[in-house]
């Protein structure tokens, strides 16, 4: 196949959704689909149940066991689709930001019961301000949730998404009788008491065909033809290519436990979803079918294993080829590196690839010379874009609680910060390190780790911080610029990558300083134009 084949036949996404909508339940049908596996089950939930660190571990040392599970390749009808996986709980929203910048479009799962939750509202954010493709999910029709009119409202103003039905529901909870193909322009009923089984499914290609009325009863065949009517009077057609630029959002119905609506679903996917985009760096847009190899990191995940202390750093390929045993750029530590055993991944496991292309993701074995958002090339100096770190909501001195040990607890805090546990942050004034993190159950995965596999012990500080906001001065040797820094010393630290951060103590003391200092720019992230 060619160069340019291969790419056209790939489609990279992530499932994102709040915790319980289904995403884990979806993921394996489609996995299904694709004959990646034969039985349900086999696809680990990675989620925290009880919020507590022994949880977060014992998923991890599995996924350790598993990495695969990162990455779930599976080929259907022709394509590769490649679902990267997004935590869903809260305190690792992060890591699934991070996540985002390797995908080319996601899938949004909604809980038709539950209706639009907070981490699909921050997620669903991120992913608009990016521009990525988005198809919608309603999942759990077979349970009594909201009215589907009601629900599209809630999802266009909460979402602020425009979004276009694709197949709309007969029926809902005990009444859940199949799907209407708006797509296809067919229909999907279940048969049978069981509501169980896929592949009893009946066709029906016309909405006025009598059979309808045979199959559903007068009265239901009656309502679906007049909500076919108003779906196709209220939104608008769909348009590829309003989808792509992300100003229209198809939406699906449906039950990942039932697998009713998932097939419409992928149908549709690998016929619209986008192959591999160009991607932004800082010096330019780079092509996927340039000839050039060029990828970045967007996830490292250690060896839980402390016999094998290596890591994997997950490499999402944007263009050309990357091929086994061949000497690549490492751009920030400018340094060629080779890589004798690049991983792919497929459902349920890793192999060793000579060959992968832009849109897939290889793993490299790493012992510590990468970061998150580190670029590989052939020797052109790229550094892509849209692997910022955001401002932490949780924020403690770290300590260290065993003299002895301090050169293991700088070096654990070092490599766990370069795989985006966590931020660190230096203050100027004493050299005193500060964790900021997104959740609080961030601080004792770091504490158990850095005991487990570097022997370091640490203690926290509770210190109050509001907000970290990266310091962008239009002049670094103003007035301005100099007295901030002089006055506001006490608040100022380096980030890892030595950029200037003003920790806020309040909203209040924040403001007061964007006043005092109006040419100085605060900003959230810490990538800024
Ligand atoms: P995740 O947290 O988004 O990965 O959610 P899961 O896939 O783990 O699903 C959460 C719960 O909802 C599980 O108990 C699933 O069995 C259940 N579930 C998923 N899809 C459906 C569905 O279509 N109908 C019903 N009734 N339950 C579902």
């Amino acid at each position: 196949m060619s160069f340019k084949s291969e790419i056209n036949r790939r489609r990279t996404f992530g499932i994102i959704s709040h915790p319980d909508a289904g995403k884990t339940t979806l993921t394996e049908k489609l996995l299904l689909f694709g004959g990646a596996i034969q039985e349900a089950g086999a696809v680990k939930s990675n989620k925290i149940k009880k919020g507590a660190t022994s949880d977060f571990m014992e998923i991890e040392r599995q996924r350790g066991i598993s990495v695969a599970t990162s990455v779930l390749a599976f080929e259907y009808d022709g394509i590769k689709i490649n679902i990267l996986d997004t935590p869903g709980h809260k305190d690792f929203a992060e890591d699934t930001f991070r996540t985002l910048t390797a995908v080319d479009s996601v899938i949004v799962v909604i809980d038709v019961a539950k209706g639009v939750e907070q981490q699909t509202e921050k997620l669903v954010e991120v992913c608009r301000m990016r521009n990525i493709p988005m198809i919608v999910f309603i999942n759990k029709m077979d349970r009594e949730g909201k009215d589907a009119f009601d629900l599209l409202d809630e999802i266009e103003q909460k979402l602020g998404l425009n979004v276009v039905p694709l197949s709309f529901p007969i029926g809902m909870g005990y009444d859940f009788k199949g799907i209407y193909n708006l797509w296809e322009q067919n229909i999907n009923l279940f048969s049978g008491s069981s509501r169980k089984n896929i592949e009893e499914t009946i066709e029906i290609s016309d909405l006025k065909s009598e059979k309808l009325d045979t199959l559903l009863g007068t009265k239901a065949a009656k309502t679906l033809r007049e909500e076919i009517e108003l779906v196709e009077g209220i939104y608008p057609k769909f348009n590829r290519e309003a989808y792509l630029k992300s100003e229209q959002q198809p939406v699906f119905f449906g039950s990942a436990l039932n697998n009713f609506g998932v097939r419409e679903l992928l149908d549709c996917f690998v016929e619209i979803a986008p192959k591999p985009r160009p991607k932004r760096s800082e010096e330019r847009l780079v092509n996927p079918d340039e000839k050039e190899f060029t990828g970045f990191v967007f996830k490292i995940h250690a060896n839980m294993d402390p016999n094998h202390r290596d890591r994997l750093a997950f490499v999402k390929i944007v263009s050309g080829e990357f091929k086994r045993n061949t000497p690549y750029l490492h751009v920030r530590n400018d340094k060629k590196m080779k890589f004798s055993s690049p991983n792919a991944f497929f459902a349920e496991k890793k192999e060793i690839v000579d060959i992968s292309y832009p849109g897939d993701i290889v793993g490299l074995h790493d012992t510590g010379n990468f970061k998150i958002g580190d670029t590989l090339t052939e020797g052109e100096t790229i550094n892509y874009k849209g692997v910022p770190s955001f401002s932490p909501e949780h924020f403690r001195y770290i300590n260290n609680a065993d003299p002895m040990k301090s050169k293991q607890l700088n070096k654990g805090i070092d490599q766990l910060m370069d795989e985006g546990v966590a931020q660190l942050f230096t203050l100027e004034l004493n050299g005193r390190k500060v964790i900021g993190t997104v959740g609080a159950l961030q601080y004792e995965v770091i504490q158990y780790r850095l005991e487990h596999e570097y022997g370091a012990k640490c203690t926290y500080e509770n210190l109050n911080v509001h907000k970290a906001c990266w310091v962008e001065a239009k002049d670094s040797k103003s007035e301005e610029f100099l007295e901030f820094l002089r006055v506001k010393q006490r608040f100022l630290a380096k980030d890892k990558q030595d950029q200037l951060v003003f920790l806020a103590d309040s909203p209040f003391s924040l403001q007061m300083t964007q006043q005092k200092y109006p040419n100085i720019k605060f900003h959230f992230t810490s990538e800024f134009e």
